[in-house]
């Protein structure tokens, strides 16, 4: 039998990148994938490829992601696995000199209001069942000064690494686990856009990682689906890093 055989798993974001990447991935190791975008092609799309259901849902909308889940719940009968990945690049220049006030409201909420109501609404479902697996995207910013100068962006992804932790220890008893997953740059279009923008950008970055290339999501979608399975049975309020060696240089 296969790791994630008959787990029914949420993944927010499912319909490009890093996201992509695990429905897949998720798929192959013989889960049920709810993909979850707010872009109605791609998720269905995604949706469709990995034999699984499409949600289009903003994740920052309340009642959207109450339903969200409720429907995953509803058409597979459980939910084992969530996968809260939604995120966003700030669009502009990210200094705290220059960053706007509705610019840094909107990343706080697209990274980090998104995944405490995910995982308000998913707890639930997993509490039922006594079991459960949360996983959600924070970034290696989250732990170090990385001088990108994304400040709204990094103060979202520490938000998600300490609420991660939070409720790894608080449902711990309960079996539910919860990690914040930290990628350094991956190879997908918002690492594609912010670099398009400035290049040189992409070339300091580079030097900073010791194994010398930005991840593939692929790569990242092995770490999650251990994380999502009973290989990591020990694993809960953790910061795992995958990240080419930048945080350990
Ligand atoms: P991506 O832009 O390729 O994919 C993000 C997906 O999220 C898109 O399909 C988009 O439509 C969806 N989305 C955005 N806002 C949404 C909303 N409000 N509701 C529902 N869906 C929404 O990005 P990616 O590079 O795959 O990043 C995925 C996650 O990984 C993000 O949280 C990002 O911050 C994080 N991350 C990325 C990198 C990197 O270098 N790419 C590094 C560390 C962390």
């Amino acid at each position: 039998t296969q790791r994630l055989d008959g787990r029914v798993a949420v993944i927010t974001g499912a319909g490009s990148g890093i996201g992509l990447a695990t429905a897949r991935r998720f798929a192959a190791e013989g889960a049920k994938v709810v993909c979850v975008d707010l872009d109605p092609e791609t998720g269905a799309k995604a949706a469709n490829e990995v034999g699984g259901l499409f949600i289009q849902a903003d994740v920052t909308d309340e009642a959207a992601v109450r339903d969200l889940f409720q429907r995953a719940v509803d058409e597979y009968g459980r939910l084992d696995i969530t996968f809260n990945n939604a995120g966003i690049s700030p669009p502009d220049d990210d200094s705290i000199l220059t960053t706007g006030l509705e610019a840094w409201k909107r990343v706080q909420e697209v990274n980090l209001t998104s995944v405490y109501l995910c995982c308000k609404y998913a707890i639930p479902h997993m509490q039922r069942q006594g079991k459960g697996s949360i996983i959600n995207t924070a970034s290696f910013v989250a732990v170090m000064g990385a001088a990108t100068s994304q400040i709204s962006y990094s103060a979202s992804k520490g938000g998600v690494l300490a609420m991660s932790r939070e409720l790894g220890v608080q449902f711990a008893r309960e079996g539910i686990r919860v990690n914040a997953l930290c990628p350094g740059p991956v190879n997908t279009p918002l690492l594609q856009e912010l670099f398009a923008k400035d290049p040189e950008r992409a070339a300091r970055r580079l030097v900073h990682i010791p194994l010398g290339r930005f991840a593939e999501p692929e790569e990242i979608a092995a770490a999650v689906a251990f994380l999502a399975s009973d290989d990591s049975s020990f694993m809960t309020a953790n910061t795992f890093l995958v990240d080419g060696g930048i945080s350990g240089a």
